[in-house]
């Protein structure tokens, strides 16, 4: 791949992710994730409620890219994730959608740097699949001015294994999720039939970087390291405990597992009954003892009232508080 300007050319003719669209997004945002070859920034904030290790006592700088590579019916982030895309005029989304645009590397560079200077120390890219290029610029950006701050990749997985190859000298710690294993679930909720092919090879590749060890600092928050995480999805139980099985044999019972309950219905979300509502105590439960079960013990369990507390509004400054 070759840098222009500090993003790759080959978004020319981009096949960045599974989808290989071959779509010309400098000269216009486009392809399956209507994209251009910017930075599209819904957010850059502080979030204190990811896992402990990586938000620490203080939070994390959280950079929320808009728009997705992604399709999923019940997204939580609807807001910004479907940013560009037909459907946010179908279902109105407009209506309710924080101000995007594309940012400069310079401008990012800037917040991020103002606010590592008050005293935060990890940078989480969140949703990067889509602009991995830019998200490298800003990296690059970030340690020319001399600030090597803990750069978290906080993805759907949804990515080719080479992304994650060029990432290994880069990212410090993987967040990525694993959501499905079951090519016809993945199509069903997030239009991605080989989303378990990708996501399985992805998290492996993460995982020959990293490994099982966690390095944490004094304060205990991770500087280096892989956490997978796993949302619950209401009615999609015997999903759930195929995934953990297939971690459980094809990547580690010793990895760190972030199981999560906090699954809220949006006024987006379509597809399936059950997603309109929240999670069964029971369901929860079934998959937590399949976790034990399996072997797993390093991680989190969020508690099943989560969805309470997990309702970002990207119209505000700070959208988690
Ligand atoms: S990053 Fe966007 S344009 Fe490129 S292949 Fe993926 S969905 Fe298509």
């Amino acid at each position: 791949m070759v840098y222009r300007h500090g993003i790759y050319t080959d978004l020319a003719d981009c096949t960045l992710c599974p989808r290989n669209c071959h779509a010309n997004r400098i000269e216009k945002p486009s392809g399956y994730c209507h994209t251009g070859a910017g930075i599209p920034v819904a957010s850059i904030c502080i979030h204190r409620g990811e896992e402990p290790v990586i938000s620490g006592k203080k939070g994390i700088i959280n950079l929320f890219f808009a728009g997705c590579n992604l399709r999923c019916v019940f997204c939580q982030n609807y807001e910004i994730s479907f940013y560009g895309k037909p459907e946010s005029l179908k279902y109105g989304l407009y209506g309710k959608q924080p101000e995007i645009r594309d940012w400069s590397v310079r401008e990012v560079a800037d917040t991020i740097a103002e606010q590592l200077d008050a005293g935060y120390h990890a940078v989480g890219f969140v949703s990067p699949s889509h602009v991995a290029p830019q998200a490298v610029a800003v990296i690059r950006e970030l340690h020319n001015r001399g600030y090597h701050p803990v750069i978290v990749w906080n993805t759907n997985a949804y990515e080719k294994a080479e992304t994650i190859r060029m990432l290994d000298s880069l990212v410090d710690v993987y967040l990525p999720d694993f959501k499905y294993i079951t090519p016809s679930v993945a199509r069903e909720l997030s239009d991605a039939e080989d989303y378990p092919l990708y996501a399985a090879a992805t998290i492996s590749e993460m995982y020959r970087q990293r490994g099982n060890r966690l390095h944490l600092s004094e304060d205990g928050t991770v500087q280096r390291g892989l956490i997978i995480r796993h949302l619950v999805i209401p009615g999609f139980i015997e999903e759930s405990k195929k995934v953990l099985r297939f971690i459980a044999e094809n990547i580690s019972t010793g990895v760190y597992i972030s199981l999560m309950s906090q699954y809220y219905p949006t006024p987006f979300t379509r597809g399936p009954v059950s997603l309109q509502r929240t999670l069964y105590e029971e369901e929860y439960e079934t998959i937590k003892e399949e976790m034990y079960r399996l072997g797993f013990r390093n991680g989190w369990i969020q508690d099943i009232g989560s969805h309470f507390h997990y309702r970002p509004d990207f119209s505000r400054e700070h959208p988690f508080e």
